[in-house]
């Protein structure tokens, strides 16, 4: 391909072409009839089976402002799916809410008959954590409207909003907080994991910028997470994800920001990826704060494959010219799309890719130094698929900046976060197209060291070990917030006694 054919695709219409299905997947389930006259089969936290009566899901219905949904229910099949196509999953029951009192009597329900419960922000987790057969999920998705108090400089966005929600409101006002870089992604399971977004290393992760939370816990009691009320659950919520309960609102610091940023991607073709990978591997620790820039790596859909260099410059342009000014002169790019363009062209422009109803695979690490070695690795490693890619998260900046327990987000001293993952829509493909991915990861594995729980397909049940020197502590406050481990499908921390 040359110069002006790629030109003429941009890089989200070539991957988007790889991915028809992004039009819509998957065949609704034809309506059974709901069986609430004789109860409803369900299964318990421990996997027992249970009924649910009657009387009792009428009494929940008629306490609810939102829905209680069986399946049968005209919006049950689109209500019970989630992001990743790979998760097919029925409920027994899905409590759509549209309040906190919602919220309250539906984990109220649940843990009186130890109901095996999900809950669902934007619905992105990988591993299909806020989707389960035949327990109850707990949908928030219509609780989603976004404040602004443009004079504190604050947002309130409930649990179910979604990335680019906040961003648009913030935006609106001249502000904005650091967001992740698909903006169909929930603000909820992505905040409650860290957040890790373009304006990292200025501003730091989501989670460094959450003023407060609002917490049904598992008792139904509405708390306020702050560093004034219940600061150990503040500690516990940011990095730990959602065990500790069901946040109806999240409350985050907003920062003047001009939304025109030199921003856009400068791409070679993989044979020069060595040149670009040991370029960074010198530049990227001298960078200012002002600069993310992080490498990829991927296949079109005709075949060529790509290295390209993601850049965001969230400061003085003139300075940001100056300071790119070394990457523009690697190699010979086949096309350099870095100008001065709106903020929300770089945060939308993977939403396509990632489009809802995927078949998706992710794995990552957290990376401390972009050593040689590491080079070497991703140059060698690379597996010419257009249904895998390798992608990076760079942090340092302003997130290494917070101590390691200063939240339950402990991977502070990483400088960025490799990820290998990617999409196909055959279902078919599933096995060769996670094995793809997973001996590719396996062979940068040794170069990383813990890893993001949000952006991991495979390790949801692997137990505490990652959260470091954060997890006897979780385990203390999970056992005082969740004793009965009501919140469990999430990557679950055991309560301590
Ligand atoms: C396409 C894509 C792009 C992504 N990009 C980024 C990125 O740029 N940066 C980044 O850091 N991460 C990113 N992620 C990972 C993302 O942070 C996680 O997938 C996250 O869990 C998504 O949150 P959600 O609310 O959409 O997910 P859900 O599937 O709704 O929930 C995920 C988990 O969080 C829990 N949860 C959700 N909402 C709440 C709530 N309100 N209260 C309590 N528990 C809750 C759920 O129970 C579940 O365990 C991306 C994911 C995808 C699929």
């Amino acid at each position: 391909m040359n110069r002006r054919q790629f030109c003429r695709t941009t890089l989200a219409a070539s991957f988007a072409a790889a991915y028809p299905f992004m039009t819509g997947c998957g065949k609704e389930a034809a309506p059974v009839p709901t069986k609430v006259d004789t109860g409803i089969a369900a299964v318990s936290l421990d996997g027992a089976e249970i009924e649910l009566e009657k009387a009792a899901i009428k009494e929940l219905s008629e306490a609810f402002a939102g829905e209680i949904m069986l399946s049968g229910h005209p919006e049950y099949d689109s209500a019970r799916r989630i992001w990743n196509g790979m998760h097919d999953k029925r409920p027994a029951l899905i409590a759509r809410c549209i309040n906190q009192g919602d919220i309250q009597n539906a984990v109220t329900f649940a843990r009186e008959r130890n109901l095996l419960t999900a809950v669902r922000g934007g619905g992105h987790s990988w591993p299909g954590k806020s989707v389960c057969d035949n327990g109850l999920m707990i949908d928030l998705s219509h609780m989603n409207a976004v404040t602004v108090d443009p004079v504190m400089q604050r947002a309130v966005a409930p649990g179910g909003a979604l990335l680019g929600q906040l961003d648009d409101a913030a935006l609106k006002h001249g502000l904005v907080t650091t967001a992740g870089v698909v903006s169909h992604t929930g603000v909820g399971g992505y905040t409650l994991g860290g957040g890790f977004g373009r304006l990292n290393r200025k501003h730091g992760l989501t989670i460094d910028n959450l003023v407060s939370a609002q917490i049904v816990t598992a008792d139904g009691q509405l708390r306020t997470a702050s560093a004034d009320e219940n600061p150990d659950l503040f500690w516990a919520i940011r990095g730990g994800g959602g065990n500790f309960g069901v946040a109806s609102q999240f409350e985050y610091q907003l920062h003047p920001f001009d939304r025109s940023v030199l921003s856009g991607m400068i791409v070679w073709p993989v044979e020069q990826a060595r040149d670009v990978l040991e370029f960074y591997g010198e530049w990227y620790s001298g960078l200012s704060d002002d600069l993310y820039v992080g490498p990829m790596m991927a296949t079109m859909p005709d075949g060529t494959s790509i290295i390209g260099m993601e850049v965001v410059y969230a400061g003085d342009p003139v300075a940001g010219e100056k300071e790119m000014e070394p990457l523009r002169k690697i190699g010979k790019p086949m096309d350099d799309g870095i100008k001065m363009q709106d903020y929300m062209v770089m945060q939308t422009k993977e939403d396509a890719l990632f489009a809802h109803g995927i078949r998706s695979y992710a794995k990552n690490g957290m990376v401390r130094e972009i050593s040689q070695g590491l080079v070497d690795a991703m140059i060698e490693s690379f597996v010419s698929d257009p249904r895998m890619a390798m992608f990076t998260h760079t942090a340092g900046g302003a997130v290494s900046r917070v101590g390691e327990s200063a939240t339950a987000f402990p991977h502070r001293n990483a400088e960025t976060m490799v990820i290998i993952g990617g999409g196909w829509m055959d279902p078919a493909q599933d096995e060769e197209a996670m094995a793809i991915g997973r001996s590719w990861f396996k062979q940068l594995e040794p170069f990383t060291g813990g890893y993001y729980d949000n952006i991991d397909f495979d390790r949801a049940n692997s137990g505490g070990g990652n959260y470091g020197p954060a997890q006897e502590r979780l385990a203390k406050i999970k056992g005082q917030y969740d004793p009965g481990n009501l919140f469990r499908l999430n990557r679950n921390i055991k309560p301590a006694a």
